[in-house]
């Protein structure tokens, strides 16, 4: 019985120990490779969690209305968050929490810009 239970001990030492690596793998993909962005969940939708190419996604720019008022010159655009469709499965991915990626914002295949009132 007691070697039963170590057995049991040692897979989950190595279940825990495969969700450590899995985690330390994300964050290696992140800031060490440049080239790959993550299909991440977002507010919008669940991601697939693929690793992308960076130079195959398109940077969505988005920009959002500033009515006028008492204070301002007039109405205006100002630059929203970025975004990216995962060319996988299609799931937005936003990126206001996810500076790494906008600072790359060169390195993606283009840049289109969306303007919502
Ligand atoms: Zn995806």
């Amino acid at each position: 019985m007691e070697d039963l239970s170590k057995l049991k001990d040692l897979s989950e030492l190595e279940t825990e120990a495969k969700e450590v690596l899995d985690i330390i793998n994300d964050q290696i993909l992140e800031e060490d490779d440049p080239t790959l962005v993550k299909c991440e969940s977002s507010s919008i939708g669940d991601g697939c969690g693929q690793a992308l190419e960076i130079t195959d996604l398109v940077y969505i720019q988005t920009h959002y209305y500033v009515p006028p008022n008492d204070s301002e010159e007039g109405d205006y655009w100002s630059a929203g968050e970025g975004r990216f469709i995962c060319s996988s499965c299609g799931c937005i991915n936003r990126l206001y929490n996810r500076p790494s990626i906008e600072g790359r914002k060169k390195l993606f295949k283009s840049v289109k810009n969306e303007y919502k009132a």
